[in-house]
């Protein structure tokens, strides 16, 4: 870390060299209560015993307590929509601004993931284990080291600026991301005061590599619906009026064909993208981490990451259709399919929607009719990287990590962010993360990688600190 102090402004030199000092002298406490973390097995889905999502509510909290610093720290939960049940119990901390200063709102999650097959831990899943330069147990990285790092990036910022520093924090661990946020709208809705804020900062993306910061600045969305196709009234034999009608395998096959170029892009007018720059990640890197085999060729267009963070892509995930064994000389008379579609940051899901669907009845071959239902959209979710709170992010990481962070994309998914944009559309929102490409979240011997940890960390406590001295946001 000392080879980047020279980069600090010169204006809070002694600031941040006392908040370096700070985070590198509460490091063992702080692996400690990270551990005490992952001893509770707080898996958040429906079939596991819930009480640990309690318990590791509680430990939060006691945490968030611990800091000293929130006038109000409450253990939450919110009706989940369209049920009589409640979500996972959330921590919601908060603390208000003073003298004008910015209040940033600091989310992660408490929850995990099923541990999965004993027998693929090389530890166990929820005994912490230092092996090498890592962290194993299940939520080391996913994301019990988020819970950490904003707990421990507010205890340096005590340290190093007193206890009665300016800044605005709302903390808030949700307690059921691992089973889809579901009460997360409503959560949002009823503390929308409490959790009002000029910047977010998500802790629960990834960085490019273990010596390499990265800002989360795009997420594709999702479409998924039904599409059923039918050319007939009732079965026939194939045999007998073959050749003369079509059958709905036939044209569900010309219309599914129609949705890609030849090169495998997709074909879908008004359906948007972009081949904005990527880091470099090679066809070989591709190819082994999908196991693409040999004679197959990739498929899209642009740099193989802008094909996953910035275009979108169509899938055909399912067909009921005769199975093979119960195969007869049959014209179907009509074919269901489940289609789901990645969407590129920038373009609203509904108008993506629109495009396809438009796509799909201008297409169908034979005037085959088109039924379309079951339509489930997810919002893509893209930052305007012009932002205060984004300089302040890049420059935070820059200082700690010693390198200057890159912008990268997600191919997937994460829902609650859409819904933290359409409840507070004017705060900034910063995906930061403490997980690597080795870290493994969600699988056996998931990991944190303890230099990503700290460097992760010592770029929190900096962006806190250089927030509480800000004015005019
Ligand atoms: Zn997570």
């Amino acid at each position: 870390m000392t080879d980047s102090e020279q980069t600090l402004p010169a204006s809070t030199p002694d600031l941040e060299a006392a908040l370096r000092v700070a985070v590198e002298n509460g490091l063992p406490a702080t692996l400690a209560d990270l551990g005490r973390l992952v001893r509770i097995p707080s898996v958040s889905w429906a079939a596991f015993d819930s009480t640990h999502v309690a318990a590791s509510a509680q430990a939060v909290a006691d945490l968030a307590l611990g800091t000293g610093v929130f006038d109000s720290v409450e253990i939450k939960q919110a009706q989940i929509p369209g049920t009589q049940e409640l979500g996972q119990p959330a921590v919601l901390a908060t603390r208000a601004a003073r003298n004008g200063r910015p209040t940033v709102l600091l989310y992660a999650h408490h929850d995990v993931q099923p541990p999965g097959s004993d027998d693929e831990w090389e530890s166990p899943a929820f005994e912490p284990t230092v092996r090498g330069d890592r962290l194993y147990g299940r939520g080391a990285a996913d994301d019990k080291a988020g819970v950490m790092v904003h707990i421990a990036s507010i205890r340096a910022l005590v340290e190093a600026a007193g206890p009665d520093f300016e800044l605005g924090l709302a903390l808030f661990i949700e307690g059921e991301e691992e089973f889809g946020s579901r009460s997360f709208a409503t959560f949002l809705e009823e503390n929308r005061e409490a959790l009002r804020a000029d910047a977010i900062v998500v802790a629960d993306s990834g960085n490019w590599d273990t010596t390499t910061p990265a800002l989360t600045i795009g997420l594709r969305g999702n479409v998924t619906f039904r599409l059923g196709i039918r050319t007939l009234d009732h079965a026939s034999h194939s045999g007998m009026f073959g050749g003369a009608v079509p059958d709905a395998m036939l044209a569900a096959v010309r219309l599914l064909a129609s949705l890609h170029n030849d090169d495998g892009s997709v074909a879908v007018a008004g359906l948007t993208g972009s081949l904005a720059g990527t880091p470099d990640y090679s066809e070989e890197q591709l190819r082994a981490e999908t196991g693409l085999l040999d004679g197959v060729s990739p498929i899209g267009r642009g740099s193989i990451l802008s094909r996953i963070w910035s275009q979108p892509a169509i899938t055909v995930t399912g067909i009921d259709a005769p199975s093979v064994a119960n195969a007869s000389n049959t014209l179907s008379p009509s074919v269901s399919v489940r289609i789901s579609a990645r969407i590129a940051p920038g373009q609203a899901a509904d108008d993506a929607f629109s495009a396809i669907e438009e796509h799909l009845r201008q297409n169908a071959p034979f005037g085959a009719r088109i039924e379309i239902d079951d339509v489930d959209t997810g919002e893509p979710f893209l930052v305007d990287t012009s932002g205060w709170a984004v300089a302040e992010a890049r420059r935070a990481m820059q200082d700690a990590w010693g390198r200057e962070p890159v912008d990268i994309g997600v191919g997937g998914s994460i829902p609650f962010i859409a819904d933290l944009v359409r409840v507070f559309p004017e705060a900034q929102i910063l995906v930061t993360g403490v997980e690597d490409p080795d870290s493994r979240a969600h699988s056996p011997n998931e990991s944190l990688h303890l230099g990503v940890f700290k460097r992760a960390l010592l770029s929190e406590a900096l962006l806190l600190s250089r927030l509480n001295e800000r004015t005019g946001h």
